[in-house]
């Protein structure tokens, strides 16, 4: 069971690529399994306290509190692409044309966001 003093936006961010149900807990940074990534405040099976927090909980958590790196930035983004992306791939075997469209939206939106970061 790996533990940490705090659990780093990278860790949370390979869990969250590997989609295998890790979560996280606050309390005691222990891993945890069969986490869903929106779940939050579920038992740690190690300490005890209603402190655990999927991955897409945790990223919201460590953005408020840490701020975002640039690279950690730039990988989160280019992960919402990839899952904008996979979606129009979705959409494509009936006629979404408005889901389409709205995933472009969407990834036009995160290109300008790392145009943005990278000339602050
Ligand atoms: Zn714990």
């Amino acid at each position: 069971m790996a533990t940490d003093t705090y659990i780093s936006e990278v860790r949370i961010l390979d869990a969250a690529d590997r989609n295998d149900g890790s979560g996280f807990c606050r309390a005691c940074f222990a891993d945890a399994r069969g986490i869903e990534p929106d779940a939050r405040n579920l038992k740690c099976k190690l300490c005890g306290e209603q402190e655990v927090f999927g991955t897409d909980e945790m990223l919201q958590f460590t953005r408020r509190e840490h701020g975002v790196d640039l690279l950690v930035g730039i990988r989160i983004a280019l992960k919402e692409i990839q899952s904008q992306v996979s979606s129009i791939n979705d959409y494509s075997d009936e006629a979404h044309p408005l889901m389409q469209s709205e995933a472009l939206k969407n990834i036009y939106h995160l290109i300008k966001r790392i145009d943005h970061d990278l000339k602050r």
